[in-house]
């Protein structure tokens, strides 16, 4: 068996007149994300981990902000596309474990329904996906809500052919 782990973080400015989406979720709040995609943090440190487990670079190299193509991809559709990466490898997906770090809005209420998303997309249990959120403790740009960041962990394994 071959195991591997990457590491992938993410950090995108809370604006006015954004939606937020958090975990290919949409989350009714005053502030959403900043960005050429739909600046979904949780998923984009997600794919980083992911692909960096395969040692296959960042989300910025397959998908360039530069490239219209990528203007406004959602999350989800990242996830997606590096879930092919992963499979094409012919590594399965053990485990993903995750760090919001935000001041506000609270991601209790939908951590369900992320796990449940992220469960769909990379054809994993949820009890295989962890989230956590923590607040910033008021310091810093994470602190005063001028930002949402994220962290991620993903462990992939391949069978002996
Ligand atoms: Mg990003």
């Amino acid at each position: 068996m071959q195991y591997r782990v990457g590491i992938g973080y993410d950090i995108h400015r809370l604006v006015e007149g954004r939606r937020l989406f958090l975990g290919g979720v949409e989350i009714p709040f005053v502030l959403g994300l900043l960005g050429h995609s739909d600046g979904d943090v949780l998923l984009h440190a997600l794919c980083d981990a992911l692909l960096g487990a395969l040692g296959l670079g960042d989300i910025g190299e397959h998908f360039p902000d530069t490239d219209p193509q990528y203007d406004g991809i959602s999350g989800i559709e990242l996830l997606k596309q590096v879930a092919e990466l992963v499979e094409k490898k012919k590594f399965k997906i053990n485990n993903v474990d995750m760090v919001l770090v935000a001041e506000e809005p609270k991601l209790l209420p939908f951590k369900r329904e992320i796990r449940e998303k992220i469960s769909t997309i990379l054809r994993m249990k949820e009890e295989d996906i962890s989230i956590k959120a923590k607040t910033n403790e008021g310091l810093d740009a994470l602190g005063r809500k001028e930002a949402i960041a994220a962290y991620a962990v993903a462990a992939v394994v391949k069978g002996d052919d």
